[in-house]
């Protein structure tokens, strides 16, 4: 799809004299870092039921009666996270942040691709699929792409039949109080991460660019309307309709690995 230069123009500026730039992204600005989205054909809930795999009870039960399942799930995150890479889209906002215009990202992704990019100021709302949590005291250990793959490797050694105690038992234990930890992820109906900064991050922001979401994971997706009813610009790009369209006072229908090098080339010679 070719996104027409009046278009083009017309975004860049916006960004270029916005005085406080925010992106919130989804699962769509990793696609083309090779990691499926949840809900586009082919994606995680295609294959695995969220209701067994993302939630804590369901998991649990899941590792109890049929850890195969649970096996074939870590299996495919080793193998997708093991490769993934940050693409054009998440290179062009860690340009803008280099600019000095993009403040903060907010994202609901947990592959750590914006901070690999060169983003620093992450916000994620879903936690981070490399940090660990203590399950006892708390504390959080962000580990390396190395340990997080040796870690589901020596998890996925055990044998075929180990049950769920046998699989707890490979995860790290905390260094300062003993007890086990856990990916700092966030599971359906667990509590959100940083949710206050996300919401000061969205009533402060003059623009935001709302990247690659669907629009449906809540509390997550209200922050691009705190953002409108605060009077920000909503700038929409997905390559498919959004939620966020009848909110959005720009559209582009592109992949963002596409749409976001072309836009930040033009605000670059603008500037
Ligand atoms: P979603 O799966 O519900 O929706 C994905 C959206 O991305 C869709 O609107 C789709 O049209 C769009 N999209 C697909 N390809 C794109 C591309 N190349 N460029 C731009 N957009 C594209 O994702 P969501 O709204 O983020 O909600 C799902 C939840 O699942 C998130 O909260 C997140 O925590 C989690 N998740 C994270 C990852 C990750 O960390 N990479 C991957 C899958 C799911």
């Amino acid at each position: 799809m070719v996104i027409p230069d009046e278009k083009i123009e017309e975004i860049a500026r916006v960004i270029a004299k916005s005085s406080n730039l925010v992106a919130f992204s989804g699962a769509g600005v990793s696609a083309e870092s090779e990691i499926p989205t949840f809900r586009d054909p082919g994606g995680l809930w295609d294959r695995y039921d969220p209701s067994q795999i993302a939630t804590t009870g369901g998991l649990s039960s899941l590792a109890a009666s049929r850890p195969n399942i649970v096996r074939q799930f870590l299996q495919e995150m080793l193998e997708t996270f093991e490769k993934a890479r940050p693409n054009p889209g998440h290179f062009a906002l860690a340009e803008l942040e280099k600019m000095g215009i993009l403040r903060s990202v907010i994202t609901q992704n947990i592959d750590n691709l914006h901070r690999e990019a060169g983003n620093s100021y992450v916000i994620e709302v879903h936690g981070n699929i490399y940090r660990l949590r203590c399950m006892g005291c708390g504390e959080k250990y962000m580990r390396s792409r190395e340990d997080f793959s040796r870690l589901l490797r020596e998890f996925l050694s055990t044998p075929e039949d180990s049950g769920l105690a046998d699989l707890i038992s490979h995860l790290p234990k905390c260094e300062k109080c003993g007890n086990i930890t856990r990916p700092d992820v966030v599971m359906f109906g667990e509590p959100v991460q940083d949710f206050d900064l996300a919401a000061t991050g969205a009533r402060n922001c003059d623009v935001m660019l709302v990247l690659g979401t669907s629009g449906v994971v809540y509390p997550a997706a209200s922050v691009p309307v705190q953002a409108k009813q605060s009077g920000a610009e909503i700038i929409d790009i997905n390559p498919t309709q959004s939620t966020f369209h009848n909110i959005a006072d720009y559209i582009i229908i592109e992949k963002t690995g596409v749409a976001l090098p072309i836009i930040v080339k033009r605000v670059k010679d603008i500037m």
